[in-house]
């Protein structure tokens, strides 16, 4: 047996063991990348979440697997190796063309800045112009005219993109001479709350105060955090001061980010607030022009129309849409019609259309933990669905917005302060507890994977 065989057994019997989500969210694009002399195995993943979960619950299983039809296995390691190829395309990945897919960049360490994020591919239209105006005064006055600078605008709309690109391009322009750094909103949090653990706050402090130019993305996440929202105001009050540039994104207007302290709130509204909408069809146009560009791939017009005018809400969605029809063009070698774009458009996007429900909800939890549904909706004491419930109804609120009582009344008949004493030990947690974070982002890619 080879090592393509062995992993290929090996995920089979695997896949009877565990439920087809969990296989499919943990286990798809996993490959045995190499056996070496000595009996050990290297096994590529596709993201990190994958490779802390497989290790830490079916590293025994695979073992077991594995041995049981090489007993020349020893030891396994396993490594992330990305994915570029989803589970259900697998069988087009034998045609070893190339793929479709970006140039790979690194990002700079010392920046935080991935080179690919520049001024001149962000395609400007009506719904950005005045967020790349804004972008284009502070390039060239740093830290004097629009301090802070705040982009807000809903997902896949292009903040990312243009927050890094202003740093690339004072880099450019400045090189050494400026102090650029990225980060996202989430790792300041991380940060905050290690340096508190560790004591070492005092090296952080320093680190971010020598900062020139300081880009912070998706803000929203600091809100109800309260260690770090102080910390990030001091930062904030020291740089501001001193004419440092800050930039922040956020997926909503200052005045909206509800759980903000007002000082910080009224911090963001002193400088220029612009916002990011939806692109219009000329700027969609453009867009899959530019992208179609940057990978050197080519689409007729009408192709491009049809994408232009499907997808109005989400640039990402716009490039995952192109690149998989690029990949589907080459590896089918079939002239491409618009019944087959207006497929993979409606495949593509039926999933983020679609509303979750309380019912996928709590079946994603349960399936995580691998729980029955019921188990977490009735009245059981048990203590292995504890867990389990207050998750679901942490995300119950957090993804739909559930009332108390609705969110009681689904759990098990109970009380509303039941929901609402879990909903707020969850989030009390969730400022701290790293593993308990990682879980409830595994669920949510159950969540939406599986609709
Ligand atoms: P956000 O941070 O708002 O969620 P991103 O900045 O990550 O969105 O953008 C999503 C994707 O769309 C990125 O790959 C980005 O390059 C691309 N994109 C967004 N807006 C534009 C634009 N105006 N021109 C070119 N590409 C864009
Ligand atoms: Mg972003």
């Amino acid at each position: 047996m080879n090592s393509e065989q062995l992993w290929e057994t090996t995920l089979s019997e695997l896949e009877l063991q565990i439920s087809r989500a969990n296989f499919l969210t943990w286990l798809k694009n996993s490959r045995l990348l190499e056996k070496k002399d000595g009996g050990e195995v290297l096994i590529g993943l596709a993201n990190n979440f994958a490779k802390e979960w497989v290790e830490n619950k079916y590293h025994k299983m695979i073992f077991e697997i594995l041995k049981n039809h090489d007993d020349s296995v020893k030891k396994i390691e396993y490594t992330v190796v990305g994915s570029k190829i989803s589970f259900s395309e697998k069988n087009f990945s034998e045609n070893k063309e190339r793929q479709p897919t970006l140039p790979e960049f690194k990002v700079d360490p010392e920046t935080g800045l991935h080179p690919r994020y520049v001024l001149n591919s962000f395609v400007v239209g009506s719904s950005n112009e005045l967020a790349y105006a804004a972008s284009l005064a502070v390039v060239k006055n740093v830290g004097s005219k629009y301090n802070p600078l705040f982009i807000y605008g809903g997902t896949g709309l292009g903040k990312t993109h243009l927050i890094q690109a202003i740093g690339n391009e004072i880099k450019k322009i400045y090189k050494n001479k400026v102090k650029v750094k990225y980060v996202h909103c989430e790792k300041f949090v991380n940060e905050v709350v290690s340096g508190i653990r560790n004591k070492r706050m005092e090296d952080i402090k320093d680190r971010y105060r020598s900062i020139d130019v300081l880009i912070i993305d998706d803000i929203q996440f600091i809100g109800g955090k309260e260690r770090s929202e102080e910390e990030f105001f001091h930062t904030f009050n020291v740089l501001h001061e001193n004419n440092k540039q800050i930039i922040i994104s956020s997926d909503r207007p200052p005045a909206s980010l509800p759980t903000l302290h007002e000082r910080l709130r009224s911090r963001f509204e002193g400088g220029m607030a612009a916002d990011i909408t939806y692109p219009d069809f000329e700027t969609r146009m453009a867009i899959i022009k530019t992208k179609l560009a940057e990978i050197k791939g080519d689409l007729p017009d009408n192709i491009c129309q049809i994408i232009a005018s499907r997808v109005q809400r989400n640039i990402r969605e716009i490039e995952g849409i192109l690149n998989k029809i690029l990949f589907y063009g080459e590896t089918k070698r079939i002239g491409l019609d618009s019944k087959t774009v207006e497929e993979i458009i409606d495949n593509t996007i039926k999933r983020v259309d679609k509303k979750v429900t309380p019912n996928q909800i709590i079946g994603a939890v349960a399936n995580f933990f691998e729980v029955l549904p019921e188990d977490i909706s009735n009245h059981s004491r048990r203590k292995k669905v504890i867990e389990p419930r207050q998750i679901s109804i942490f995300l119950l609120r957090e993804i739909l917005g559930m009332s108390y009582p609705d969110i009681g009344e689904k759990i098990g008949k109970r009380d509303h302060t039941t929901a609402i004493h879990s909903y707020e030990k969850i989030l009390r947690e969730t400022n701290k507890n790293q593993p308990l974070n990682q879980k409830i982002a595994l669920i949510k890619e159950l969540i939406y994977e599986n609709q």
